[in-house]
């Protein structure tokens, strides 16, 4: 019967050419487009503040690092509506700085899949001593601005966690001003997010002193069984000022990565950040058994994981991560 036949063929690449009619609804970027920097808030395209939950990767060379692929990223978005994602690209002998292709590899494969996916993605420089490393981040951000500076689903996050006895003056400030100067001679928009001294902790001090550059976040981490209302004070401080934040890691335990799950914690710091309007990743995605590690050890690196494989941690920051937007526009 060729007569049906053709209808059915042309019908198929009808679809297949109308990218509009075979997906299923815009993604998040498609929805927010570039996020940029209004005041002390995230905004997309249409003005609106956005407030995006999702999930960071561990450290690329360590146990996160089978997890570095598509499957993990298309699985955070369908299972736990994750909104963006975190690539730590881990600075260390044993990463970056002893394996820099394969590194760099793996945090391709994230972006790429993010980019693919129509998710937001970290670019994360994740040291704790990159001042000491700035000839390499420049090099490094400088290829990413290159590959990915065109797309509004990437945002560089330069330096995760200054160690403390880092100062803001002397170590991050000029560090971040050397790097982001590197950044936009290539990419002239793209949000760039600093880390703030005493382990992404002193955001009052960086809003005393802030850097002049457009487009500039800066971070906050918690970990909710050490850190309670004493750095939500600085917080508020430092937003006071007009200070933009960006919490690209969390936890739901003590900040060593171990400690019991604090429930009631992480619910006041959810609290904290949907009243701020703040966008926030899980820390983090890699089996080791510890409390932060959201799956269990040897959990699939295939994504598709059930309850059993997910841990107490893993659970608790699904359910928050899965619910946030719904969550976040109820004020
Ligand atoms: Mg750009």
């Amino acid at each position: 019967m060729p007569y049906p036949r053709r209808i059915l063929a042309l019908l198929a690449a009808a679809l297949l050419l109308s990218p509009g009619l075979a997906a299923a609804s815009p993604g998040i970027v498609t929805q927010h487009g570039l996020l940029r920097v209004e005041g002390n808030k995230l905004v997309g395209a249409d003005g609106q503040a956005v407030s995006l939950a999702g999930v960071s990767f561990g450290w690329s060379q360590w146990e996160a690092a089978p997890y570095y692929n598509a499957k993990v990223v298309n699985w955070l978005q369908e299972d736990w509506k994750a909104g963006l994602v975190r690539a730590a690209l881990g600075l260390d002998p044993t990463g970056y700085l002893g394996h820099p292709a394969r590194e760099k590899a793996r945090v391709c494969a994230v972006v790429d899949a993010a980019i693919a996916a129509d998710l937001y993605v970290l670019i994360d420089w994740h040291d704790h001593h990159a001042n000491e490393h700035t000839a390499l981040a420049v090099a490094f951000f400088q290829e990413m601005a290159r590959k990915y500076g065109h797309r509004a689903n990437v945002m560089y996050e330069i330096f995760n966690e200054p160690i403390k006895g880092l100062t803001w003056a002397r170590d991050v400030k000029p560090y971040a001003e050397t790097v982001i100067a590197a950044i936009r001679a290539i990419d002239p928009d793209n949000l760039i997010i600093v880390g703030t001294p005493n382990w992404s902790q002193d955001v009052d001090v960086a809003a005393a002193d802030p850097i002049k550059a457009e487009n500039i976040a800066y971070t906050l981490h918690f970990y909710a069984g050490t850190h309670k209302q004493e750095l939500r004070d600085k917080a508020v401080v430092a937003m006071n000022k007009g200070l933009p934040l960006f919490v690209t890691e969390w936890g739901t335990c003590d900040a060593s990565g171990a400690g019991p799950v604090d429930v009631e914690s992480t619910r006041v710091w959810m609290e904290f950040m949907r009243q701020w309007q703040l966008s926030h990743c899980n820390w983090a995605i890699y089996d080791k058994a510890e409390t932060a590690a959201i799956i269990v050890p040897g959990a699939t690196a295939q994504g598709g994981w059930t309850a059993k494989e997910l841990t107490a941690s893993g659970r608790l920051a699904r359910e928050w991560v899965r619910n946030w937007a719904k969550y976040s526009a109820a004020r």
